[in-house]
């Protein structure tokens, strides 16, 4: 069966985020960065503003400009929503860049085809490109963002194809018409072809895809080494990267603010102490329950000085062990206590996420078998009970201390995962 990849390219990214924070920008010309510009939005565009152009230069073909810095944590969380879209159609989606994606749809319209068995319904409503109507209007509907579409039998033709659908569109190359397709792009068009190659490719005449086709396989490979091999697959349409699943988060976070404690004029350590032990009990939880490890735990303070201290530490294999993530995680809070000011804030961020499949280091299992046992009972009993119904470890120390229920402890200022 023929590939059908997908590739699929946010409009706009960063600007649109900064007009749907703040409504008031709809409509108006929009620039996100700070010296250049980085994302523009289309009425920016309309008025001559380009990405990568100098700010001042963007200011002066367009004086009413809305400049802003962007809000990295915010976009990363609109690019998740995006890719859990795109993961209700496809179960292979992998995120490339800030603001596109890849997703294998082989076989797709078959399945949806077989689930409609619905013998009304015309034969283009069950093309891919009628699926992808369906994805840009659910991405619409979740986030409020317009995407552009491609689809090809590859990775570079669906990439390609995607520049022909900006903004808004949905363009299809069918299989077999992908040499006709890729003929009449320009060589820096072409995903993996930087600057340097551009050059040495003109300067023996070469500007389109279709002239770089007249070139031998062989020189490619001699110039260029394991890359002119690529690039001569990438032109002809015959490149079979597969598209790589990304595990839909990069981080699980957990933070809590509370009053500082100063019993006896010193910061009680047990109270932070089961503080994080609590806030990394809930952050392993969902790690588990998203069927991923990690492999990175971090550890943040914030003192009632205003001064904010962070560390983090990798361990030698991804787990999704709480005792294991917590030993980190309590090395780190000594390490940080150093500093003798109150503290205000205490957050763990676990990252360097990894399907569960894809776990190294098994031949050195540490004997976990038992406690990873343990920790899939005591998820199943908060499954039916709450989340409050156990109480691991050193978190303890927090009953009688903060009012606790079936949901757990109650928190200040508690922050799920951005
Ligand atoms: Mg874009």
């Amino acid at each position: 069966m023929a590939r059908r990849i997908l590739h699929l390219d946010i409009d706009a990214f960063l600007a649109t985020v900064e007009q749907l924070r703040d409504p008031v920008l709809l409509g108006k010309p929009v620039a996100v960065g700070t010296g250049v510009v980085a994302s523009r939005s289309y009425e920016a565009k309309a008025r001559g503003v380009q990405t990568a152009m100098p700010l001042h230069e963007a200011l002066r073909r367009c004086p009413e400009l809305v400049v802003r810095e962007g809000d990295s944590r915010l976009a990363e969380r609109y690019r998740q929503a995006v890719a859990g879209v795109v993961r209700q159609f496809s179960p292979v989606v992998e995120i490339c860049s800030l603001d596109d994606f890849y997703a294998d749809l082989t076989g797709v319209p078959l399945r949806i085809a077989q689930a409609l068995d619905d013998p009304t319904r015309a034969d283009s409503e069950r093309s891919l490109v009628a699926l992808c109507r369906q994805l840009r209007a659910r991405v619409r509907a979740e986030t409020g963002l317009s995407i552009a579409q491609g689809i090809g039998s590859t990775r570079t033709v669906a990439r390609l194809a995607t520049t022909k659908a900006k903004p808004g569109g949905i363009c299809e190359v069918p299989p077999g018409a992908e040499l006709d397709f890729l003929a009449g792009f320009a060589v820096e068009q072409v995903p993996g072809i930087g600057p340097r190659t551009v050059e040495l490719l003109h300067q023996v005449g070469v500007a389109t895809v279709r002239e770089l086709w007249a070139l031998d396989r062989e020189l490619l490979r001699q110039s260029f080494g394991a890359r002119g091999e690529e690039i001569w697959r990438r032109c002809r349409g015959l490149d079979d990267t597969p598209v790589r699943s990304t595990p839909l988060l990069r981080s699980i976070c957990r933070e809590t603010s509370f009053e500082p404690r100063c019993d006896a004029g010193s910061q009680p350590r047990d109270f932070l102490r089961a503080m994080l032990a609590y806030l990394l009990d809930r952050a392993a939880s969902e790690l588990r329950q998203q069927q991923l490890r990690a492999r990175t735990v971090q550890v943040r303070l914030h003192h009632v000085d205003g001064v904010g201290q962070e560390r983090s530490r990798s361990l030698a294999a991804a787990t999704d062990r709480t005792d294991v993530l917590m030993a980190a995680a309590a090395a780190l809070l000594d390490e940080l206590l150093a500093r003798r000011v109150l503290v205000r804030l205490v957050g763990v961020t676990l990252s360097s996420l990894a399907a569960e499949g894809a776990r190294q280091g098994r031949l050195f299992d540490d004997g976990g078998a038992a406690r990873r046992r343990l920790f899939a009972a005591v998820d199943a009993v908060r499954q039916r009970h709450g989340f409050g119904a156990v109480v691991l470890g050193a978190a303890s120390e927090l009953l009688g201390q903060l009012p606790h229920g079936r949901h757990g402890f109650r928190l200040r200022t508690p922050s799920l995962t951005k």
